[in-house]
């Protein structure tokens, strides 16, 4: 099956028979954007070795090339409209391969709602590659940003963080736990926060996706707000399974506090908002000051937290 073949059979089907696609038939997609939205676009890649482990399953694949895209535009308060997919292959993929990447895929559009508008397919001495760029819709002038936090606003927290990191080190066989196959399933497959797109838009100050770790991603909102941020580190910021490994002293605070991959959303909440975030955990408070995080250890002194998180560089 040559590429054009291969565009055909696997890639077509995923525009959904969307006009902005045109079956893949063209050089580009055209999109009409809706009266009084705007389009926010956002890209991430996945190189194989670096983002995911080499023998990792081609639907663990897709499911976290298109997820982390929807995370980011969900830390925008945009939602999903549609995706081009640029994959390159170190060599011929099995079709097996392409048909369980793209019926991950499938699957993950219609449970967020976009549709495939396009790509590109090459060949690449080195590792499969797989780069996505997302479009999201967000009504004109309400797209959530890092910078809009205000001394005051709480540092809500939508879920527990540490958890992919746990599970990275049990899929490098560096960590053993009780609860392997739930801290695996927690880094291969995140689930982007795209329930709160509409209480980050109308409540949130601020707004960015956990992917570099919590220290270095509130660190992101403080510069670009110009705040500074106090956290009160607890057990309540960990999942039970990923108390239990700090329990056995198989992690750190810091290592929960500066793994990735998690894809939770630290949001910029003023007080009176509080109450539409029910879920979320309170950790904090931005002040006026330096930017900088300061965590504090709710079992006495500060955390000292040299290296915040993931850089490729
Ligand atoms: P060109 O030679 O102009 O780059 P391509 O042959 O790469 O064109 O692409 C032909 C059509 O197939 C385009 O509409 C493109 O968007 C689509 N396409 C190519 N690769 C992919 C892919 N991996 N996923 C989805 N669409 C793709
Ligand atoms: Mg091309």
């Amino acid at each position: 099956m040559n590429e054009f073949a291969l565009i055909a059979r696997y890639f077509a089907p995923l525009t959904q028979g969307q006009d902005a696609a045109a079956g893949l038939q063209d050089d580009g997609a055209v999109f009409a954007v809706p009266e009084g939205c705007e389009l926010v676009v956002t890209s991430d890649t996945l190189n194989a070795g670096t983002h995911f482990l080499a023998d990792a399953a081609a639907d663990d694949i897709a499911r976290k090339a298109l997820r982390v895209n929807i995370s980011d535009l969900a830390a925008m308060a945009a939602e999903p409209y549609a995706y081009q997919l640029n994959i390159a292959f170190p060599e011929k993929p099995a079709e097996d391969w392409l048909a369980a990447f793209t019926a991950a895929l499938k699957a993950d559009q219609e449970e967020y709602g976009l549709f495939c508008s396009g790509g590109d397919t090459t060949g690449i001495q080195g590792p499969l590659s797989i780069s996505i760029t997302a479009f999201g819709l967000v009504p004109a002038g309400q797209a959530a940003f890092r910078g809009g936090a205000q001394a005051g606003d709480a540092i809500v927290l939508s879920g527990p963080v540490g958890d992919a990191w746990i599970g990275l080190q049990v899929a490098r066989g560096k960590i053993d736990t009780a609860d392997n196959d739930y801290f695996l399933q927690e880094y291969r497959c995140p689930v982007p926060r795209h329930d709160l797109v509409d209480v980050v838009r109308n409540y949130a100050h601020a707004a960015i996706d956990i992917s570099d770790g919590l220290a270095a991603d509130l660190a992101h909102i403080c510069a670009a707000s110009g705040t500074a941020a106090e956290v009160e580190v607890g057990e309540g910021l960990f999942s039970a399974e990923a108390v239990a490994v700090l329990h056995a002293e198989k992690a750190s605070f810091v290592d929960l506090l500066t793994g990735g991959d998690d894809y939770e959303l630290l949001l910029a909440v003023p007080e009176a908002h509080l109450a539409h975030f029910p879920d979320g955990l309170v950790i904090g408070r931005f002040r006026d000051g330096e930017p900088g995080v300061a965590f504090n250890n709710s079992l006495g002194g500060m955390l000292e937290i040299a290296d915040q998180g993931w850089t490729h560089f």
